[in-house]
């Protein structure tokens, strides 16, 4: 049988090794003084005090444990507050929370599409949205990144040869993870129509981000009542943890009766979704406005660009190999800077890179001091 140690040397031979560093803490800066550009609390909430004071609430009120799946011990007022809060920043009927956004995927995806059904993702989707897409035993097709005619034709090609009876699901991000770039939602909406599809987005990155109210991309080019599955995490801009579906009634009874990963697991803690339905509501308040500027204010700082508003908080530096991009990231360690460097599989192969992401939190000279840093290793 083949041994893990030998699986292991193999992963450290190929410059893939990961290892976990001790903890460091969210928004502008580390406990130890590192400058944070490595993570995804892009509003700088996960720190936020009012937020922190509903968690302390919910746990007054709630208690730690839901104890049970929210269908044998009955549903949290905070769960069910939570789902009409988000809803309602969504446009949609309803919404369903689920423990984490990869546990929404899981549970969503299979739970729509079967064996004779079509999957078409975009090739740099997340893994999540892939996995999901596996396991419902669906037919799997992939689009190059962003490439809207050969999605057409995928589309085309599927409903000439199988009619009009299976399902097709189109699944894509609105803000892409590990690239920074956007979806053209538009154009995937006016194809979806004409070849009587479903879209499902994962706003995972653009909640919070995007959108008056900070609803996401969608929000912003005005296009949620054309997206059957908006997807989105409370683990990024909000600040907290849990995933969640936004779309109709039908389909968020559908979830409720067929997602198993929201049926076979232990409802998230109440006191969580207290806190989160905190959060929600701060970020389409005045002050998640003002630190939604903040953050386009700094992301324009470090990408050195006029101020527009579709600049996402996501910067790649693409090194190729992963050996550069390991590099790279420790030079900008010694310099007081935490990116990490993103390498296969979380991106293709030969393009590894540094993952810069920033927050409304960080403070404008720590901005300044990275930017040269950069220029710095492009010149080495
Ligand atoms: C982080 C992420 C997820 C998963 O969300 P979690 O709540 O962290 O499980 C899903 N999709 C994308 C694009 C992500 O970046």
């Amino acid at each position: 049988m083949r041994g893990i140690k030998e699986e292991l040397e193999e992963i450290r031979q190929h410059g893939l090794w990961r290892k976990l560093t001790p903890y460091r803490k969210m928004g502008g800066q580390t406990s130890d003084g590192m400058q944070q550009f490595a993570s995804n609390d892009y509003l700088g909430l996960a720190h936020h005090p009012a937020i922190t004071e509903a968690f302390q609430e919910g746990l007054r009120i709630h208690g730690h444990g839901a104890a049970a799946s929210r269908l044998v011990c009955g549903t949290s007022h905070a769960h069910v507050a939570l789902e009409a809060a988000i809803a309602e920043r969504k446009g949609t009927a309803r919404a369903l929370t689920f423990s984490t956004g990869y546990a929404a995927a899981m549970g969503t995806i299979p739970a729509l599409m079967g064996k004779s059904d079509f999957i078409i993702v975009d090739k740099l989707s997340h893994a999540c949205l892939i996995d999901a897409a596996k396991l419902s035993g669906a037919t799997i097709r992939v689009f190059p990144h962003n490439h809207v005619e050969k999605l057409g034709k995928l589309l085309e090609s599927i409903r000439s040869q199988h009619g009009s009876e299976p399902r097709i699901l189109i699944v894509t991000e609105s803000v892409f993870s590990m690239d920074g770039d956007i979806a053209p939602l538009r154009e995937i909406i006016a194809l979806k129509q004409s070849y009587d599809a479903w879209l499902l987005v994962d706003e995972a990155h653009g909640f919070g981000v995007f959108g008056e109210q900070g609803g996401g991309l969608a929000e912003e080019l005005g296009l949620q009542q054309d997206i059957e599955l908006q997807m989105g995490t409370l683990s990024k801009a909000a600040g907290l943890a849990g995933g969640f579906i936004a779309g109709s009634s039908a389909l968020i009874d559908l979830l409720i009766n067929r997602a198993r990963s929201f049926i076979y697991s232990t409802a998230p803690p109440p006191a969580l979704a207290h806190a989160a339905l905190r959060s929600v509501e701060l970020i389409a308040s005045a002050e998640g406005r003002a630190l939604r500027k903040q953050l386009q204010t700094n992301v324009c700082i470090l990408r050195e660009s006029p101020v527009s508003s579709l600049l996402t908080p996501i910067i790649p530096v693409i090194l190729g190999s992963n050996e550069n991009a390991m590099q790279a990231s420790s030079r900008l360690a010694e310099a007081g800077f935490v990116v990490p460097a993103i390498r296969y599989p979380t991106v293709p192969r030969n393009t590894a890179r540094l993952r810069i992401s920033v927050s409304a939190a960080h403070q404008e000279s720590a901005l300044h001091a990275l930017r040269d840093q950069l220029k710095r290793l492009a010149s080495c």
